[in-house]
């Protein structure tokens, strides 16, 4: 049996309008466009995944845009920020970017790495975090973390820790809070995840801006099934496996409120159209195939940014 998760699959969030988000993660962000698909549970809506060139678990970033998504808002029980991995040194060059597509940002430090906080059209807090060990250039190197907000961290912590295998890191001051980290082992793409304690009492309000679920893998279908079993026997309702045609996906509501996915790293995103122009024709799974071309007279266009 694997001993832990090794990190993070996808992040999914929910936005505005599909072509400012098109814009700003293929533009600024530099990712590319790997998937133009739909909702499989709901079809009238795209389902945009970037990442690296193939979409390699730990780079995805995906959304459900929604023309009419009125602003949403990240509370407790729901993932308040993705982080993206720059090379230690890397922030200059992209501060020096962000600068010239008027973008806004804040420089700070977490646990010794210096980071950018920037705003994508939503407002969804997205990072970027100097990371010992990412990939040389000015690309980002996939996730480094992502920011869970909780009322009480504690069961969070523990399904982290005792079912995913996640070690504690630490924790830091931020403000009147406190952040907690957890790290998988091995040293994989996205393989911290932070827990904020959020006091008060405000509420989180889906919407656009904010993420809808995070996906951390599975390194194959049996691995999954183990993941599912571990889950279940922590008293936890998890779904059946679901195929999202480019992984199977399992779902469960961690304690807080965050909906945690495991998803399968096979078969990716090559499965449907060749490497080199992912992401460029609307693809549809088999089962709304005779409904394409109702689909595409309500979907509007949507063009990455050269
Ligand atoms: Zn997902």
């Amino acid at each position: 049996m694997t001993r832990s998760i090794p990190g993070i699959h996808h992040v999914t969030a929910i936005s505005g309008p599909p072509q400012p988000n098109v814009d700003f993660y293929t533009g600024p962000l530099g990712q590319r466009l790997v998937k133009k698909t739909v909702n499989f549970d709901a079809p009238d809506t795209y389902h945009l995944y970037y990442g690296d060139r193939t979409g390699s678990p730990g780079t995805i970033m995906t959304f459900f845009p929604f023309a009419d998504a009125g602003p949403g808002r990240p509370g407790p029980g729901m993932a308040a920020a993705h982080a993206y991995a720059v090379p230690s040194g890397g922030l200059e060059a992209w501060m020096a970017r962000l600068g010239d597509d008027a973008i806004d940002f804040d420089l700070g430090e977490r646990f010794g790495q210096r980071l950018l906080t920037l705003r994508d059209p939503d407002g969804a807090a997205v990072e970027l975090v100097e990371t010992a060990g990412a990939a040389g250039g000015e690309a980002l190197d996939g996730f480094h973390s992502v920011t869970l907000w909780e009322r009480d961290p504690e069961p969070t912590a523990r399904v982290l820790t005792e079912i995913f295998g996640y070690l504690p890191q630490g924790e830091e001051r931020e403000g009147a809070t406190t952040r907690l980290r957890f790290v998988a082992p091995g040293g994989a793409r996205g393989s911290i995840v932070d827990v904020i304690r959020v006091e008060g009492t405000h509420l989180a309000r889906p919407g656009a801006g904010t993420i809808h679920h995070v996906a951390f893998r599975a390194e194959s279908d049996a691995v999954q099934l183990e993941w599912r079993e571990k889950v279940l026997a922590a008293g936890h309702r998890v779904t059946p496996p679901i195929d999202r045609n480019y992984f199977n996906a399992i779902y469960f509501r961690e304690p807080g409120g965050v909906l945690f996915e495991i998803a399968t790293d096979p078969p990716g995103f090559a499965v449907d159209e060749p490497e080199d122009r992912l992401g460029e024709a609307l693809k549809l799974p088999p089962q709304y195939e005779a409904r394409r071309a109702q689909i595409e007279r309500i979907l509007p266009p949507v063009r990455p940014r050269a």
